[in-house]
C-alpha cells in the first residue's frame, strides 16, 4: 500500500510536477522538512536505514545538512509499494531540483537539474473602472494566474513612472493595451518578463511604451515619436506599489476648510517611504505651524520646488542643504502637522505658486534617440504596434532557446 503523507505546505500542484518529472511513474512518496527537523529525520522517515542515510548524505554534498530550510520538498521513489527507496528527489528552488539515485547496495550518485523556463509573448488589454487593477483583471486572470496578474499591474504602471500617476489620473473609461513576455515556470509559475510595449488611453489621450534597448542608453523605455519615456519628475512621490485604497479621494477635510487646498494627497501606510521626485537640493526640512507637521522641500534644476508634508520622520538625505536625487527618500509617510490620518500632502509650487502636478509635469519630456538609433527603433515599434493591436491571448508561441 502505497503510503502518502499529506504534509502542511505541498500543494496538490507541487506534488503533481513532481509526478510529472518520473516517466514511469513508480510510487513516491512526498514528504516536507519541518521546521526544526534535521535530514537524518526527514530521510529515516521515508524508510531510509542508518547505512542508506549516511550513502545519500555522502552522495548529496550540495545539500548541507546544517543550513536545510523548512518547507524542503522531498519525495521518495520506489520499484514498488513494498521495497525501499532508490531514489530521492530535493526540490532545492522552484526551478532546480536535487536527484540522489541509488547505484548499488554501496553507492548513491547526485545529479541536479534545472527546470526551463519558457517564454511567450500575450497580448493584454483592459477597460477601467476604478483602477488599474480592476482594468488588468478580466483578460489578465487567465493569462497572469495568481501574484502574477499583481506583478502585471506593477510593472504596467512602472514604465509610466515618469508620465502618468496611476493612484490618481485613471479614470473610468480609460483602457489600457500590453504587449508582454510572459515566463511560465515549473509548477505553473508565471512571470512577467517584461513590458515589450504599451498603450495608455488616460482621458482620450494615448500614450504610448516601446522597449527599446538602444546601445548606450539607460532608457529602455520610448513613445512612438522615439522620446524616451523617463524625464527629470516621476510622476508621484510614492511607488505606486504602496498606495493604500481609496485612490484619488481626498480624506482630511479640516485643510479644505481651513484653505484651499492645491496638493494632492497621497493615502499610504505610516512609515511608507517618501521619494524626491527629480534632482534637486533640500531647501526646508523641519515641523511647520502652519498645519504641515514635518515638511521637505527641494528646489529642482528648473526653478520647481517640491513640498512633502505630513511626514513621520526625515529621511537619511532630507536634511537642508542636502542635494537629492530622483527617487532618493527624503522622508516617510505620517500625520504630523494638521492630518487626521497618516498620508503625504504633495505639491509641486512653479515660480512659489501651487500648481497641480498635473499641468506642472504636463510638459516634461524625455530625451530622444540618437538618429543613428532612429531606423532600428521604427522597425521594432511597427512590430509592436501590430501585436498592440491584435486580441487579447497568446500571440506568439514559447521561445526555444
Ligand atoms: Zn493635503
Amino acid at each position: 500500500m502505497l503510503a502518502v503523507l499529506r504534509v502542511a505546505g505541498i500543494t496538490s500542484s507541487t506534488v503533481g510536477s513532481l509526478d510529472d518529472l518520473i516517466a514511469e511513474e513508480p510510487p513516491t512518496q512526498p514528504d516536507t522538512l519541518a521546521p526544526g527537523e534535521t535530514l537524518d529525520l526527514v530521510l529515516r522517515r521515508g524508510g531510509l536505514d542508518g547505512v542508506a542515510v549516511r550513502q545519500v548524505v555522502k552522495a548529496a554534498p550540495m545539500i548541507d545538512p546544517r543550513r536545510l530550510r523548512p518547507g524542503l520538498a522531498v519525495e521518495f521513489v520506489r520499484a514498488n509499494d513494498s521495497t525501499a527507496a532508490t531514489e530521492i528527489l530535493f526540490k532545492l528552488d522552484i526551478d532546480h531540483l536535487l536527484r540522489v539515485s541509488r547505484v548499488d547496495s554501496a553507492h548513491w550518485v547526485a545529479r541536479e537539474e534545472h527546470l526551463s523556463w519558457e517564454t511567450d509573448t500575450v497580448v493584454v488589454r483592459g477597460a477601467v473602472q476604478t483602477n488599474l487593477y480592476d482594468a488588468l483583471r478580466g483578460i489578465g486572470d487567465e493569462l497572469f494566474p495568481g501574484t502574477s496578474h499583481d506583478a502585471l499591474v506593477l510593472e504596467v504602471a512602472d514604465v509610466y513612472k515618469f508620465r502618468v500617476d496611476m493612484s490618481r489620473e485613471l479614470r473610468t473609461g480609460d483602457s489600457v493595451y500590453a504587449v508582454v513576455e510572459r515566463s511560465q515556470g515549473p509548477e505553473s509559475t508565471t512571470r512577467v518578463a517584461r513590458v515589450l510595449a504599451t498603450r495608455l488611453f488616460v482621458a482620450g489621450r494615448p500614450i504610448e511604451a516601446f522597449f527599446y534597448e538602444a546601445p548606450a542608453s539607460r532608457n529602455v523605455y520610448y513613445d512612438a515619436a522615439g522620446k524616451s519615456l523617463a524625464t527629470a519628475f516621476l510622476r508621484s512621490p510614492i511607488d505606486f506599489a504602496r498606495i493604500t485604497s481609496g485612490f484619488g479621494s481626498r480624506f482630511h477635510p479640516i485643510l479644505k476648510i481651513l484653505r484651499p487646498h492645491r496638493g494632492v494627497d497621497y493615502g499610504a501606510a505610516s512609515g511608507t517611504p517618501v521619494r524626491a521626485i527629480g534632482d534637486g537640493t533640500v531647501v526646508r526640512a523641519g515641523s511647520d505651524p502652519g498645519g504641515f507637521g514635518n515638511v521637505i522641500e527641494v528646489r529642482h534644476s528648473n526653478g520647481y520646488v517640491t513640498r512633502y508634508a505630513h511626514l513621520s520622520r526625515f529621511g537619511a538625505k532630507g536634511r537642508r542643504g542636502t542635494r537629492v536625487m530622483q527617487g532618493d527618500i527624503v522622508g516617510y509617510v505620517g500625520m504630523t502637522g494638521l492630518a487626521t490620518g497618516p498620508h503625504l500632502h504633495f505639491e509641486i509650487l512653479v515660480s512659489g505658486r501651487q500648481t497641480s502636478p498635473t499641468n506642472a509635469l504636463r510638459n516634461v519630456d524625455g530625451t530622444p534617440l540618437p538618429s543613428g538609433a532612429k531606423p532600428a527603433f521604427d522597425l521594432r515599434r511597427s512590430a509592436l504596434l501590430a501585436l498592440l493591436d491584435r486580441s487579447p491571448g497568446v500571440v506568439r508561441g514559447l521561445v526555444s532557446d
